[in-house]
């Protein structure tokens, strides 16, 4: 068995040291590319949601380099992510490639329906051993959010251009040759020391913008055109609450150990949206309320084209926006998005949040 898995941002990080912990064989695909989306377009129905697409496309270039099954974390819920196991299974058996789906989740909370699936992943069942690996897996991804969100504060004040990016993207690169736990370990050290060096300007005072929306545009900046990136480069400092490490943390452990979760964002979405409609569409309502209420100066939300739960977030938003004072961008991507235009979306954006900040005594 050679294992497999879908790119989202920095997961392939969290899943390769999970493996490499447990002694499995897998590969990792390319990056999210271009190659990879027109492969997932041609074989995913139209309609599908780009997450979809994107991720056909990842298996089939996993399969070209031996892959035979993909690790997915599974859902459940209004929205289709709960059908994407099925979904990946069908299309693939239709264009002919012969690959095991394995959803890494309580299947209606089956125990043993868990244990039967991470037997099969690990080879048996060694108790010690995988509880190690996940918490190990878990830490990493924990750093590696915190490593972002150190980015998103030294990227706007840096006074060299372009360090944070060489830093950060010297890290993802180096990321892929690592093998296990303590190295990964090691590596985001080195790389957190050596961002820490990046000489800043302490009396700058940037804007402050925060990403929501659906968590795959969000997070995967492949997909998203480097928004983060972009906007940091531009001076504006960006925050984001939905993580890889967020995900695990509060959606996937706390719900299967029945901890309570950090729920603030249910309770400052409750005037628009009290309930849970699928998706991350809640975190986007109340997320953005939170930060309103914190004083950043502008929000931008991100989602696929046809990405339900965020076309909801996305009628409530107009609402919010007048109650809270507070801009919002929204950009809907699809294979079709043009970077120059989204570009000049958020350009355009900057500037208006730029004319608020002239206007507002700070
Ligand atoms: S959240 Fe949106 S993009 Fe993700 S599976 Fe659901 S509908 Fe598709």
């Amino acid at each position: 068995m050679k294992l497999t898995f879908p790119h989202m941002g920095n997961t392939y990080i969290t899943a390769k040291v999970l493996l490499d912990d447990l002694g499995v064989d897998y590969t990792i695909p390319p990056f999210n590319n271009k190659k990879g989306l027109e492969l997932g377009t041609k074989y995913a129905p139209e309609s599908a949601c780009l997450p979809l697409k994107i991720n056909i496309g990842n298996y089939i270039q996993a399969y070209e380099q031996g892959a035979d099954t993909i690790l997915i974390t599974g859902g459940c819920g209004p929205c289709r992510f709960g059908y994407y196991c099925e979904m990946h299974r069908s299309i693939l058996r239709d264009i002919g490639y012969e690959m095991d789906v394995i959803a890494l989740e309580l299947p209606n909370g089956d125990f043993r329906e868990f244990i039967r699936r991470i037997r099969k992943l690990a080879g048996g069942f060694d108790l010690v051993k995988l509880i190690r690996a996940m918490k190990n897996a878990t830490q990493i991804a924990k750093r590696v959010d915190d490593m972002e969100k150190l980015c998103f504060k030294i990227r706007p004040r840096e006074v060299s251009k372009g360090s944070t990016d060489r830093i950060y993207k010297g890290f993802q690169l180096k990321a892929q040759n690592c093998t296990g736990s303590c190295e990964m370990k090691k590596l985001i050290q080195e790389t957190w020391d050596e961002l820490l060096e990046v000489e800043t300007d302490k009396h700058f005072k940037p804007m402050k913008v925060g990403i929501v929306g659906e968590i795959y545009t969000t997070i995967d900046s492949n997909t998203n055109f480097h928004i983060e990136s972009i906007l940091g480069n531009m001076g504006i400092e960006v925050d984001r609450e939905v993580t890889v490490s967020g995900w695990i943390i509060e959606h996937m452990l706390k719900n299967a150990l029945h901890l309570p979760r950090d729920l603030r964002y249910v309770e400052a979405a409750k005037p628009y949206l009290g309930t849970m409609i699928g998706g991350h569409a809640q975190e986007t309502i109340g997320n953005t309320v939170l930060y309103a209420k914190d004083g950043y100066n502008g929000i931008i939300q991100i989602y696929p084209l046809t990405c339900m739960p965020e076309i909801v977030a996305d009628s409530i938003l107009p609402a919010v926006q007048r109650d809270m004072d507070i801009p919002i961008l929204t950009l809907i991507l699809d294979e079709m998005t043009g970077e120059a235009g989204y570009l000049t979306r958020v350009e355009a954006f900057v500037d208006l949040l730029n004319k608020r900040r002239g206007m507002t005594v700070i």
